[in-house]
């Protein structure tokens, strides 16, 4: 489609997300892949008019484009650990993320990251993305999550290690530490994920403080931001203590540290709507101990995220897809329903979390994105409802009117492919049951 240079929208129900303002009759003036200016209708200044294509918005809500900043677009949909760590071969992983990217944008998130997946997948749909090979939101991305035999990058049998298609680089020295770091940071990632606790552990973490702190040293020396997963309750304190610059999960924090993640302004990235999927579909599909587990799990969150919040810590919505608990292009806007669910969040402020504050935090385009502001870019949606008073409007598909990320017009019409499994996508199990010979 040939893109005209300035672009008008007009007669919009205007909200920037730089606070909690709402506009009646706004417009956005587009110029090239920025915002030239945003305010009343009334007030576009005459030399911006002349000569826009104007888009009328028809009184509906225009808003930033939403920021996801979790979402894994290597893991397929992922619905064992077999299959996320070793089947499927690097080269398939790509291919199938380049649909599911678009299949985000289409959801309305023109602004993503990606923290961690097997070698060089994220960083190359990103580069893709960048140039205009494929359609997908803007990203971030991270490679492979460092990760001692206590971390969730290591939760294969011993005896395979880090599978070169695994998302975790295993640790074994401080040596390696650096090494990996410096391999990471060659193959161009945005920041450095570590795997700061595992599977089911509530207390202990994957490393030792020392250990963290050279590993924060190390990469901000590299002039990269670090996040850490960090569900236990020592890891996200001594995460804390290290200086990692996003916290993700964090579950399990105590409230110690939670004043001192309140003081330093270091946000909060939590992904409940992982668990909270989980104990939706899980029954049935999983046993009942993990489902018990994820139920205690998210019972802390709630508790914890919530008095965090409270006491001025910010929260960033993610949605953690990728999963088989999480398709691409359905969930992103679950996590700032749940904000307002369960943790008693305004709607404006859940939304607040999934554009300004979400645009701030992630690396790359801090300044860039989740607010409509001029000099940013030109990523804004036009929704049928007011998700500033109600967010679940935007998990309705109907209601997203129109898409442009960088001043394009997303083209909505376009059908993605459906979604067929290859045979070895999945983990081969011969069968379900045993045969018994019958005497
Ligand atoms: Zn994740």
């Amino acid at each position: 489609m040939d893109q005209p240079a300035e672009i008008l929208v007009t007669n919009a129900r205007l909200l920037t997300c730089e606070d909690r303002t709402v506009v009646d009759s706004g417009a956005v003036v587009v110029s090239g892949d920025r915002i030239a200016w945003v305010g009343p209708d009334a007030l576009v200044p005459a030399g911006l008019r002349t000569g826009a294509t104007v888009v009328d918005a028809g009184g509906h809500t225009v808003m930033p484009g939403l920021v996801d900043p979790h979402m894994h677009i290597s893991f397929g949909e992922a619905a064992s650990e077999e299959e996320l760590y070793l089947h499927t071969p690097m080269g398939y992983r790509a291919i199938r993320a380049t649909v599911d990217a678009r299949r985000v944008l289409l959801a309305g998130v023109t602004t993503s990251c990606d923290p961690g997946g097997p070698r060089g997948i994220a960083t190359a749909v990103r580069d893709a993305i960048d140039v205009g090979l494929i359609e997908g939101p803007r990203m971030a991305a991270a490679g492979r999550q460092m990760t001692t035999q206590q971390g969730i990058g290591d939760t294969l049998p011993a005896p395979l290690g880090d599978a070169p298609t695994s998302m975790g680089a295993i640790v074994r020295s401080r040596d390696e530490i650096i090494q990996v770091i410096r391999d990471e940071v060659k193959e161009g990632v945005d920041m450095v994920k570590v795997a700061g606790s595992g599977p089911g552990t509530t207390e202990y973490g994957a490393f030792t403080l020392d250990e963290l702190r050279l590993i924060t040293s190390e990469v901000h020396r590299l002039d990269r931001p670090t996040a850490i997963h960090a569900r236990s309750r020592q890891s996200i304190a001594d995460a804390v203590e290290a200086g990692f610059d996003w916290l993700m999960h964090a579950s399990y924090m105590d409230a110690a540290t939670a004043e001192k993640v309140a003081e330093r302004r270091i946000p909060i990235v939590p992904a409940m709507t992982l668990l909270v999927n989980f104990l939706e579909a899980g029954p049935g599909w999983m046993p009942q101990d993990a489902l018990d587990g994820i139920k205690r799990e998210l019972d802390s969150a709630v508790d914890v995220l919530g008095k965090a919040w409270r006491n001025g810590v910010s929260l960033v919505a993610g949605s953690e897809s990728g999963f088989a608990m999480t398709p691409y292009g359905e969930w992103h806007t679950r996590e700032i329903e749940l904000f307002v669910d369960l943790l008693g969040m305004p709607h404006f402020d859940a939304l607040l979390c999934m554009t300004k504050h979400a645009g701030s935090a992630i690396p790359r385009f801090g300044h860039e994105v989740g607010t409509l502001s001029p000099g940013k870019y030109a990523d804004l949606l036009v929704i049928d409802g007011k998700p500033d008073e109600n967010v679940k409007v935007l998990g309705q598909r109907n209601r997203l009117l129109m898409i442009m990320k960088g001043g394009k017009f997303v083209d909505l019409s376009v059908s993605v492919p459906e979604r067929i499994m290859q045979s070895y996508e999945r983990t081969r199990i011969y069968t379900r049951g045993l045969h018994r010979r019958k005497s």
